[in-house]
């Protein structure tokens, strides 16, 4: 079935949309949504697209926390759903039509279902690029997204943990199987540089994620450090591109954003 010449695969191409770029990675926690966010963001605001967010991580959709997403979005006259926009992006989260507890069993094909609602049911209009939350993992409801959404590219989220690049790697497999271009390997929670006396530690190991990146063949998208107004910008529904732009960690966002 997972197979990217599989005649039964129906494409979920969506009119007016130029690409869809997915961010993934091979286990929850690693900073994919924090990604997705801070990509979405820099996008629309350093490199002036139009952008939209989709968060289909069905195990834990934080999108609407993290961009500050108020009730449900609405119902437009041809009944297609209409994004909320925030920080210049337009957002729909699987989390704002599904109980989380509930999705949390389905199977590759009730994700399709939801993800068909999510982007043909979306009245999204002229789009440079829709970027994808990816639920974690690289198991069928992941490679069936990858397969159906005709994704422009994969990005990869990864701590620089042995055992998180060990998932990076099966990321990478799960895009090359069904035939999708991969964007890179980003770094997350590289080192974390002491306020107090600026020096560097590499809590989960220096260097991991480029070394993947460049054994696999793999363009190296940067690093993220660990900083505590990264979790309180998510949390507090501010990305730091926003609140911060010109720090240096924003500019890494940024960057990441003209790679792609
Ligand atoms: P995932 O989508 O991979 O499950 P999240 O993006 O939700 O991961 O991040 C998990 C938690 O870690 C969140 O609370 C987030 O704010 C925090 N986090 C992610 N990246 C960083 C970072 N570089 N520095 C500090 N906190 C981070």
């Amino acid at each position: 079935v997972h197979n990217a010449r599989n005649p039964n695969t129906q494409s979920l191409k969506i009119e007016g949309i130029k690409d869809i770029i997915a961010v993934a990675s091979g286990k929850g926690g690693v900073g994919k949504s924090t990604t997705a966010v801070n990509l979405a963001v820099s996008l629309a605001k350093r490199c002036q697209l139009k952008v939209g967010l989709l968060d289909a991580d069905i195990y834990g959709p934080s999108i609407p926390l993290m961009m500050q997403l108020k009730g449900k979005p609405e119902l437009g006259n041809d009944r297609k759903m209409i994004p909320i926009e925030s920080y210049g992006v337009k957002c729909i989260s699987i989390g704002s039509l599904v109980d989380e507890r509930e999705a949390i069993v389905w199977r590759g094909p009730m994700v399709m279902k939801a993800l068909e609602q999510l982007t043909r049911g979306v009245d999204w209009g002229i789009l440079d690029v829709l970027v994808i939350d990816m639920p974690p993992g690289t198991g069928d409801a992941q490679i069936s997204i990858s397969q159906r959404l005709q994704l422009s590219g994969g990005l990869i989220v990864s701590t620089p943990q042995d055992v998180a690049l060990l998932d990076a790697r099966r990321g990478v497999k799960m895009f090359s199987k069904v035939n999708v271009p991969i964007l890179g390997i980003l770094e997350n929670m590289s080192y974390f540089k002491c306020p107090k006396c600026n020096e560097s530690s590499y809590i989960f190991g220096q260097g991991g994620a480029r070394k993947t990146a460049a054994e696999m063949g793999l363009k190296f998208l940067g690093e993220i450090p660990l900083e505590v107004e990264i979790r309180s910008g998510s949390d507090e529904g501010v990305p730091i591109v926003m609140s911060k732009p010109d720090s240096i960690i924003s500019q890494a966002y940024g960057e990441v954003a003209e790679k792609v």
